[in-house]
């Protein structure tokens, strides 16, 4: 999921100002806003999470040329995994809560109905590349921990100290902020979970921000950088990108990356790598991925029940918004829980024709969620979201009061 540092700024807080008045399941029939779904696209063509735009053009060259789909789809993502300045994958990823980045990655390759995957990964920036290179060179699918870096150093990836000063700061911040609030204790699946109460005093959150400002600042993170870093510990982003590519002649092929989410316990792995859950790409129908709640995306295998749903006759817009009611089924449609997670899904079918649908609109009104196109023309549309309104930052953060946000720096 890709946004700017501004972008990053209004999403959970508009997003949980919002709580009040959203979580109506929108109709899943409505036409989409954007022109997603069409009975047939056009052919080339490369689907992505939002973050993959910029690496669009040299993509859809390559697909033009005659390059292989796969290899196209992974020129898309490995862009972000060589930003330091992408936070949410590859290189400067955010780590785990012991300050150390793991990288999951998968691939699967139509033309040859082969996959790879690697989970956990450290020290290694294109994790995405060794997906492929387990695919190529190993008779395994997936890889994990150790063993999956010790094998992409054979393969020749350098080892590399994936953490920034970036991504070291927002750590240690949190790091010295830590309360409860964090991924131990039951999942929001678990019958007894509760909501944490939604509206503290705003004396309380206008003690907290400072404390964070002092923390930040015994910390030397710099000034024009502690309200993002702040924002970042009070709610965890997460980030992924997933990218499916189709050449004209109806070949398709599928990747996802990511560093998962944010302070995740060591060896936690989420959806993105999982053969089914993150990404799945048939050449017989089309391929899906998924960016969002990691742990409630494997639970419905969501990118192969979206292809499996194309292969019964479903259009991809139906079929990815009856993967979204799956996940709203696990939790007996529980707008208190369901708001503390999102999912998007990015779907491709092998005549060209696409769809995005996510759980929620987006993060906040000025950030929803979407996708970035490219079949001669590169763009962003946005997703169709099942249940209206944004969806709320997880672990759980108690909303913070209007009024303090009015007069915050935090969130202009
Ligand atoms: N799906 C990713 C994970 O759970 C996170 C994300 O997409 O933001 O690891």
């Amino acid at each position: 999921m890709g946004y700017s540092r501004r972008d990053f700024l209004a999403t959970a807080v508009v997003g949980s100002l919002s709580l009040g008045l959203e979580g109506q399941e929108s109709k899943a029939t409505e036409p989409a806003r954007a022109a997603t779904d069409p009975t047939t696209g056009k052919r080339p063509i490369i689907v992505c999470a939002k973050n993959g735009l910029n690496y669009l053009d040299e993509a859809f060259g390559m697909l033009r040329g005659g390059a292989d789909t796969l290899d196209a789809a992974l020129r898309v993502i490995r862009g972000p995994e060589d930003d330091p300045n992408n936070d949410s994958v590859g290189l400067g990823g955010i780590p785990n809560e012991e300050g150390v980045v793991e990288l999951d990655a998968c691939c699967m390759h139509g033309p040859t109905r082969r996959a790879g995957a690697v989970g956990g990964v450290r020290n290694i920036k294109n994790v995405s590349l060794v997906a492929k290179a387990v695919m190529e060179h190993t008779g395994h699918v997936m890889l994990v921990g150790e063993g999956a870096e010790r094998f992409a150093v054979a393969q020749g990836f350098p080892r590399e100290n994936l953490l920034t000063e970036h991504s070291r700061k927002i750590w240690m911040l949190w790091k010295e902020w830590q309360s409860s609030r964090d991924w131990w204790g039951p999942g929001i699946d678990a019958p007894n979970w509760k909501a944490p109460e939604t509206v503290p005093d705003s004396e309380l959150w206008q003690q907290r921000i400072q404390k964070l400002e002092e923390i930040a600042a015994g910390l030397a993170i710099e000034p024009e950088f502690r309200s993002a870093a702040i924002h970042r510990v009070l709610f965890p982003p997460t980030g992924t990108i997933h990218c499916s590519a189709l050449n004209e002649k109806g070949e398709i092929s599928g990747c996802t990356t990511t560093s998962g989410l944010a302070f995740k316990l060591p060896g936690r792995v989420g959806d993105s790598p999982i053969i089914g859950a993150g990404c799945y790409t048939d050449q017989d129908v089309g391929s899906a991925g998924a960016t969002g709640t990691g742990e409630q995306n494997i639970k419905v295998a969501g990118a192969h029940t979206i292809v499996e749903n194309m292969r019964r006759g479903m259009s991809p817009q139906e079929a990815g918004l009856d993967a979204l009611k799956r996940i709203v089924r696990n939790f007996n449609g529980d707008h208190n829980k369901l708001r503390f997670m999102d999912m998007t899904y990015y779907v491709l079918r092998t005549d060209g024709a696409y769809a995005c649908v996510s759980l929620w609109e987006g993060y906040s009104p000025t950030d929803p969620h979407g996708m970035a196109i490219h079949d001669g023309t590169r763009r962003i549309e946005k997703s169709v979201g099942l249940l209206k309104g944004n969806s709320q930052e997880f672990p759980p953060v108690p909303k913070i009061p209007p009024e303090l946000l009015k007069n915050s720096d935090y969130y202009k």
